[in-house]
C-alpha cells in the first residue's frame, strides 16, 4: 500500500458511495499518512496478546527519552492527561495561581482547574510572535503563583531565556507545554527539557499523530516518580508486573488517576517517532512557500515568519490585515476546497473562564485574537497545493479588503 491521505481516503470513500454528502476537501488542514509499516506495527501488537500498558509503552518511553536527551519519560493517555499530572507534580492546588498565555488550547487553563488552582492570563508578544510576553508574565506574578505554563506557540520555543530568569528569579517552575514542539530544539535542547517538566500530545493532528495520547518529561527523579503513581491510581505495582509475577499486590498511596497509555497506541508512537525529523524538514519546507507567497504581502503577517531556529513547525499561521472579517476569508477558501482554522479563541474569552482577567489587560491577545488565521500544513502537502492556498487568501483579501 502507498501513502494514503485523507483526502484521498474521503474521495474514495465518495466514489464507492459510502461517505461524504459535501464535496471532499482538496486541501484538508491537517493529514495523516497511512502505508504498512504502521499497519503491520499495529496488527503485530495486537496479536501479541498484551493490549493495556506494558513493555511497549516501556519501549516508547525509552525512545522518546533518548530522543529528548533527558532521564525521564512517561507516557499517558493524552497531551491533556500530560498537563494535569505535571501541575499535581508541581505542587499546585486550591489557593494556587498558575502563569498561561490565554492564546493557548483550553486544556491548559482546564487542567490549572482541575488541581483547583486558578488560571492567571498573560499576554503575546505581537502578531510576529505569538508566544508569551515576557513582561507581561513578569506583572502577571504574584504573591500565590505556583507555577508557570510556557506553551511554544506552533511549535517555536518561547523566549525560555527571559521566562527561565523571571521563574528563577521568583522560585517558581516552569511547566512546557510542548504540545506542538516535538523535536523543536533550543539552543541546542529539545523543547520541553528546558523547564522542570514537558508535556506532549500526540493527537492526530500533531506532528506525532497516534490518535489520543502524550508524554511527560522531566530531569527531575522525583517528579517522575509521583508522576508515575498518578498515572496509574496511585498504585504501587502495575497490572504488567504483576501479570509477570513480578509482583503480587499493591498499595496505593495517592488517590491517582487512570492515565495510562496502550500498546496499540504506543507501538504507532515508535513507528512516528522515526519519522518525526523527517515530516518537521518537510513541514518547514511548506512553511518556506507561505513565508515566501504572503509574508508582508497585502497586508498578511506570517506568525513567526522571521525565525530560523530549529521549529517543528506545527501550525501555519498568519495574521490578517485589520479590518478583514475572518469568517468571509475562511468561507471564500472553503469554497475553493480548503480547510483553514483558528488557532486559538482566546481562554479568557470563553464562558467558562468569563471574568478570569480580572484587573488584568491582554492588549495584544486582543488585537491579534480575530485575525490568526491557521493554514493547511503537513509534510506530504505539495507545492502546488500550497500554492494554490497562497492564491486563494489573497484572492479573498482582494475581495473582502477595503470594501
Ligand atoms: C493538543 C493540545 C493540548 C492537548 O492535547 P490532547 O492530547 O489533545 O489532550 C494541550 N495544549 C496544546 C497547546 C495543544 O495543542
Amino acid at each position: 500500500m502507498t501513502q494514503v491521505g485523507s483526502a484521498e481516503r474521503a474521495s474514495y470513500a465518495q466514489a464507492i458511495g459510502t461517505g461524504v454528502a459535501t464535496p471532499p476537501l482538496r486541501v484538508p488542514l491537517s493529514d495523516l499518512a497511512l502505508d504498512d509499516e504502521l499497519l503491520a506495527a499495529v496488527q503485530e501488537t495486537i496479536a501479541s496478546g498484551w493490549w493495556s500498558m506494558g513493555p511497549i509503552v516501556d519501549e516508547f518511553e525509552q525512545a522518546f527519552a533518548r530522543f529528548c536527551d533527558v532521564p525521564h519519560a512517561i507516557a499517558v493517555s493524552s497531551g491533556t492527561a500530560a498537563l494535569h499530572l505535571a501541575l499535581l507534580a508541581c505542587g499546585c492546588g486550591p489557593g494556587d495561581e498558575v502563569i498561561l498565555p490565554s492564546l493557548n488550547f483550553v486544556a491548559a487553563a482546564n487542567t490549572v482547574v482541575h488541581t483547583g488552582a486558578e488560571p492567571v492570563f498573560c499576554d503575546i508578544r505581537s502578531a510576529r510572535d505569538l508566544n508569551l510576553d515576557p513582561a507581561d508574565l513578569k506583572a502577571a506574578v504574584g504573591p500565590r503563583t505556583r507555577a508557570i505554563v510556557a506553551l511554544h506557540y506552533g511549535g517555536f520555543c518561547c523566549d525560555m531565556r527571559a521566562v527561565t530568569a523571571i521563574a528563577d528569579y521568583m522560585g517558581l517552575p516552569i511547566i512546557e507545554d510542548a504540545a506542538h514542539a516535538p523535536g523543536a530544539s533550543w539552543r541546542g535542547r529539545m523543547c520541553g527539557t528546558i523547564g522542570r517538566v514537558g508535556c506532549f500530545s500526540f493527537f492526530s493532528n500533531k506532528n506525532l499523530p497516534i490518535g489520543e495520547g502524550g508524554m511527560v518529561v522531566t530531569h527531575d527523579s522525583e517528579l517522575a516518580e509521583r508522576m508515575r503513581l498518578l498515572r496509574s491510581h496511585g498504585m504501587t505495582t502495575l497490572t504488567w508486573d504483576r501479570h509477570r509475577g513480578h509482583a503480587h499486590s499493591y498499595d496505593v498511596v495517592a488517590p491517582g488517576y487512570n492515565y495510562r497509555l496502550d500498546e496499540v497506541r504506543a507501538a504507532v508512537g515508535l513507528v512516528q517517532l522515526g519519522r518525526l525529523l523527517g515530516g518537521n524538514a518537510a513541514r518547514a519546507q511548506v512553511v518556506d512557500t507561505y513565508r515566501r507567497l504572503l509574508d508582508g504581502v497585502d497586508g498578511v503577517t506570517v506568525a513567526f515568519g522571521d525565525r530560523t531556529d530549529d521549529a517543528s513547525h506545527h501550525l501555519a499561521v498568519v495574521v490578517l490585515p485589520e479590518g478583514v472579517e475572518r469568517e468571509r476569508v475562511q468561507e471564500f477558501m472553503r469554497q475553493r476546497g480548503i480547510q483553514t482554522s483558528v488557532h486559538y479563541p482566546p481562554i479568557h474569552r470563553f464562558s467558562a473562564y468569563a471574568g478570569s482577567v480580572g484587573a488584568r489587560t491582554l492588549p495584544v491577545t486582543e488585537a491579534v485574537a480575530d485575525r490568526v488565521l491557521t493554514l493547511p500544513l503537513y509534510p506530504h502537502l505539495e507545492e502546488g497545493q500550497v500554492e494554490a492556498v497562497a492564491t486563494a487568501l489573497l484572492d479573498a483579501l482582494a475581495v473582502y479588503h477595503d470594501i
